[in-house]
């Protein structure tokens, strides 16, 4: 598989290349260099979860890594269920989170941490992320304990879930994680500087994991390949994506346009509506990032909107495809107690997505919401809007009396950096 940077489409890397590097010069994400048209996709739909994900996976990504390799890391990575259920009439929910930490991020991050462990063969490498929530614990629950693997997760301090925060700092061992005194959007400038940093790059062997990994990308055009799979046949759906950097959107659009039948796409934000906004008056204006119940998508630069752009721009998709929506704090709540009235217990990002599918779908369309999270992971939230207690899963309830172990930095680079190289550098 070749890809370039869309900032800088002379350079194009492989497969490998691009998931060991990350992002590439002038912080450019790297995009497929072509997309192929499935022409088979009844006989895809027809094949189990695995097999098939590791069918489209390889004709993605070509020879770089065997066919029966790739087959055991998806194995390995998607070692747990999908399931589309109905909620409503013509209304379904993707749940994605039946993974270890019980967020869509599973799949994601449990199919990089195998191509990294792949790639990386022998090699000491750093994978320095940040999170808004759900991607730390994804990524420290897919390496923790691989050799030769440091992880380091920064996350802003105070402004995520307490149990969420339980999931990724109780590990210890190669898990390292930093609270730091600002926002997500601050904690991903830290990790752009980081790997602009030539000397830090090195001195670390630095390598990204959030959702600007291609690895992870690929990985979640699988499920909803699943989606479709498990939909009686009828007419192509509608389906709405609970939208914080993008990511999942776009594996959604490539699923597209790898010729998946969807029928329309609606990008679902909270109030951190940069992408609405453009959307409606093609002004790019970020304002400042604001603290929601949907913790996760809370991102005012979203970072693979150009990854969208490009779907477009290279003539794979038309912007008539997509639909955006904001949805504010108090549509969110309704929206949960609308899905517990008909006996569906969410949470509030899924409930994003839902609110903004019921104002998109006609009459007689189908439509599918993602849920990406389970509603324990978000229980404070959860048990105050709908004033119901939620039990937790043996997964959450184990770590809910663990103590942390993240050390508390400010917003500096400076400080990480010495920080790093200092704890991580010579380990
Ligand atoms: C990360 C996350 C999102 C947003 O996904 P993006 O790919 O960043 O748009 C939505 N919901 C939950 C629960 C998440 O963890």
């Amino acid at each position: 598989m070749q890809l370039f940077n869309l900032k800088v489409p002379s350079e194009t890397v492989s497969f490998s290349q691009a998931v060991k590097q990350g992002l590439g010069s002038q912080q450019g994400l790297f995009f497929p260099a072509s997309l192929p048209v499935f022409d088979d996709i009844a006989a895809l739909l027809a094949m189990p979860f695995a097999a098939r994900s590791a069918e489209i996976l390889h004709r993605l990504i070509g020879d770089e890594i065997s066919k029966a390799r790739l087959s055991a890391m998806v194995e390995q990575a998607f070692n747990f269920e999908a399931p589309l259920v109905e909620v409503e009439d013509n209304i379904y929910c993707l749940e994605l989170f039946h993974g270890p930490t019980l967020a869509f991020k599973d799949f994601g991050g449990r199919f990089m941490a195998q191509c990294l462990a792949q790639l990386a063969k022998g090699e000491k490498i750093t994978i320095l992320t940040a999170t808004s929530g759900d991607t730390g614990a994804a990524v420290a629950h897919a390496f923790h304990g691989l050799d030769n693997i440091q992880v380091v997760i920064l996350y802003p301090k105070g402004k995520i879930s307490p149990l969420q925060e339980k999931l990724f700092t109780t590990l210890g061992g190669n898990i390292h994680t930093i609270a730091i005194e600002g926002d997500f959007d601050q904690c991903q400038q830290l990790v752009k500087s980081s790997f602009d940093d030539g000397h830090a790059r090195k001195a670390l062997h630095l390598n990204s994991a959030n959702s600007i990994n291609i690895s992870r990308l690929l990985a979640q055009v699988c499920y909803y390949f699943e989606a479709v799979a498990q939909l009686p046949q009828g007419e192509a759906p509608l389906v709405s994506v609970p939208s914080g950097n993008f990511g999942n959107l776009t594996a959604a659009m490539i699923a597209k346009a790898l010729g998946l039948p969807i029928g329309h796409f609606v990008a679902a934000t909270n109030s951190n509506d940069t992408v609405p906004r453009y959307w409606k008056s093609g002004e790019w204006a970020p304002q400042p990032t604001q603290a929601t119940l949907s913790n996760a998508m809370d991102v005012s630069q979203p970072n693979n909107w150009p990854r969208i752009e490009a779907l477009f721009q290279y003539g794979y998709l038309d912007k008539s495809c997509l639909s955006t929506d904001a949805v504010d704090e108090e549509y969110t709540q309704l929206a949960m107690r609308q899905l517990a009235s008909v006996g569906y217990i969410s949470e509030p990002h899924a409930a994003v997505a839902y609110k903004a599918l019921k104002r998109e779908l006609a009459e007689g369309q189908r439509g599918i919401f993602l849920g990406t999270a389970h509603p324990a992971k978000f229980r404070e939230s959860v048990e105050n809007v709908l004033g119901q207690p939620i039990s937790l899963p043996p997964a959450l309830a184990e770590v809910a009396g663990k103590e942390g172990l993240s050390v508390t930095l400010p917003y500096d680079y400076d400080r990480l950096k010495q920080h790093l190289l200092e704890r991580i550098a010579n380990v």
